[in-house]
């Protein structure tokens, strides 16, 4: 696709979104939110960034291995406009920093002579608060525009002080990874939470121990 050349056309510099997640497995929330931010902030395009290393999580828990979280990623965007997903993270290898990514992507296009792209960093509400422990804030806040996304069960979203800012209202999917591995592991239907496409990859590659 010749991302630039359409920029061009319309006489602005790429708008690019970036969700970030461990998506451990994606699910209707994660695709909800990505394209209501599409739409509202009119984006070229929105990666779906899958963390190799989630350095604030894999203390807590096992995480899955890196290609099975693509693979399923590719299957809840496949087929819907201006959603791709991103091995960036992954190819970089190491933990996920969202600063590093940033830095690459605006590093690509000045390789590439073309305008500097406008990032769009977004976030849910859930987030906000952990915001100040991100690797080099100060800087990720300088770079990129925060849109924080609603997410039902989670604080008014509040951008803080500090960051260029936007707040995009999502249909309000009450869904995380965590309870749909809870619901898979009781072999329990999730069907309405995760999209069918994603269920299927669940399915094919045998994860979360659900169908022995
Ligand atoms: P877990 O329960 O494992 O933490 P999660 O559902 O929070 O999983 P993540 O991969 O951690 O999924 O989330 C990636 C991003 O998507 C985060 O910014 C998170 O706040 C946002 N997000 C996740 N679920 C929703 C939802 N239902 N509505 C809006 N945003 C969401
Ligand atoms: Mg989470």
């Amino acid at each position: 696709m010749p991302a630039a050349d359409e920029h061009a056309n319309r006489g602005r510099p790429e708008r690019i979104g970036l969700l970030g997640g461990t998506f451990d497995p994606p699910h209707c929330g994660h695709v909800a939110a990505a394209v209501a931010c599409v739409d509202a902030l009119d984006l070229d395009r929105l990666l779906l960034v899958v963390a190799n290393h989630p350095w604030q999580k894999t203390p807590l828990r096992t995480v899955s291995p890196a290609e099975d979280r693509v693979a399923m990623v590719e299957a809840a965007a496949a087929g819907r406009p201006r959603l791709e997903v991103s091995r960036l993270e992954i190819d970089r290898g190491g933990p996920s920093y969202t600063i590093e990514t940033v830095e690459e992507l605006l590093g690509e296009a000045r390789g590439e002579q073309r305008p500097a792209p406008e990032v769009f960093m977004v976030v849910g509400a859930d987030l906000v608060e952990s915001l100040p422990t991100w690797e080099r804030v100060g800087e990720l806040a300088r770079l990129v525009t925060l849109v924080v996304v609603s997410r039902p069960r989670s604080p008014t979203p509040q951008p803080p002080a500090g960051w260029r800012s936007a707040v995009v209202a999502t249909p309000g999917i009450d869904v995380s990874s965590s309870e749909v591995r809870t619901l898979l592991a009781q072999g329990r239907p999730v069907g309405g939470l995760v999209p069918e496409a994603v269920i299927r990859c669940i399915h094919h590659r045998d994860l979360y121990a659900v169908w022995r």
